[in-house]
């Protein structure tokens, strides 16, 4: 067998991503209307962690409008290759305290938000660049050992807390539910989050917007739109199977 060039690779793998965008956006319509929303108000985030700048730009060219990365380190490096004209792109893994001035300047929003202590020193950071920071607080829906996030129970005092910080705005919610065997049970979870959702949208704090549930991930992306999800987080159902280094 011959080995396939890299432009015979990149042409098959940019078709194939097309392929999936193309489907999941059906789906994610889909859902959004048997919801009883309309396509539009569900947004489709294309998660590219590891994924080759290459095939983000390609992604963005297919009319991907807001990418997600997880990695300080990645997003510094990869950057700068990205074609993010009229483009979004936010950060969604943990961020560490100590890295949030690299990152201020480089992101749309960062929806890990997952303690005061963080929440603190982005707005600290977003002062210094006279910026305000949109945030999603990051809620440990499973009360997971191995998860970061905010207890569900104490979500309500902590967006309140954080809310009254200069330099950012709570946009929202983010979560990660644990992994489960049937989608009765990880719908549960979505509908926990959208309750939380709702009921800190109905305090109507100052710098709380409450636009944004950003939940549902390759594996689960319907189910958490048929729960209230307004934003999707789809990395390998896009991209294929991660490779990391
Ligand atoms: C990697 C990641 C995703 C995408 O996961 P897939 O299962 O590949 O769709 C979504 N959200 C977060 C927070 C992630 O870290």
């Amino acid at each position: 067998m011959m080995e396939k060039t890299l432009a015979e690779y990149r042409e098959e793998k940019c078709r194939s991503i097309t392929e999936n965008l193309h489907r999941i956006q059906d789906e994610v319509a889909e859902a959004a209307i048997m919801s009883g929303r309309s396509p539009e108000e569900v947004r489709l985030m294309a998660v590219t962690k590891t994924v080759d700048a290459y095939f983000v730009n390609h992604a963005l060219s297919e009319g991907v409008d807001l990418i997600g990365e997880n990695y300080v380190q990645e997003i510094l490096q990869k950057r700068p290759e990205l074609n993010l004209e009229g483009k979004e792109l936010q950060l969604i893994g943990h961020l560490q305290t100590n890295k949030v001035r690299q990152i201020i300047t480089q992101v749309d929003a960062i929806q890990s938000v997952d303690s005061v202590k963080l929440a603190k020193e982005i707005s600290k950071q977003a002062q210094k660049n006279n910026l305000t920071m949109k945030i999603l607080l990051e809620v440990n829906i499973g009360e997971e050992d191995s998860k970061s996030g905010i207890p569900y129970d104490g979500a309500m005092d902590l967006a309140a807390e954080i809310a009254s910080m200069e330099g950012l705005q709570i946009e929202g919610l983010m979560a990660i539910p644990p992994i489960c065997e049937t989608e009765t049970e990880v719908r549960s979870y979505f509908a926990r989050m959208n309750k939380l959702f709702i009921d800190i949208k109905g305090k109507k704090l100052d710098n709380v917007s409450m636009n944004t549930l950003s939940m549902g991930m390759s594996a689960d992306y319907v189910p958490a739109i048929l729960e209230g999800a307004n934003l999707v987080r789809v990395g390998s159902s896009i991209f294929g199977a991660r490779i990391y280094n």
